[in-house]
């Protein structure tokens, strides 16, 4: 009985021990489409950008120095993160030190 069981458990853990790779390679592909990107329109109109020092000040007037994405009301993440969820962009990730124009004191 157990002669019979083991050809069809082996494949059952070939075929698992093949996809986990798969899966992995996915949830990385997934986590790098989750990053917001500058360059992405909705990005571009609210001035976001990756480091707070490159705030186009002309353009935007509102922004203060020590105004960052990790004193965010709207970041997600905590003082240790270096990137955390936003939902102004639909909850793709920004970083700590980032800035955009919809910043409002945490
Ligand atoms: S809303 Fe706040 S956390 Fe989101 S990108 Fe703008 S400054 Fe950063």
């Amino acid at each position: 009985m157990s002669k019979i069981r083991q050809p069809h458990d082996r494949r059952q853990f070939l075929g698992l021990a093949g996809a986990a790779p798969l899966a992995l390679l996915a949830g990385r592909r997934a986590a790098a489409q989750d990053i917001l990107d500058p360059n992405d329109p909705q990005a571009q109109s609210l001035g976001y950008v990756e480091d707070a020092a490159d705030v186009d000040t002309d353009r935007f007037g509102s922004y203060e120095p020590g105004q960052t994405c990790a004193n965010c009301t709207h970041f997600q993440g905590g003082a240790d993160d270096a990137r955390a969820s936003c939902p102004i962009f639909g909850n793709r990730l920004v970083t700590a030190e980032g800035w955009c124009s919809a910043w409002a004191a945490g």
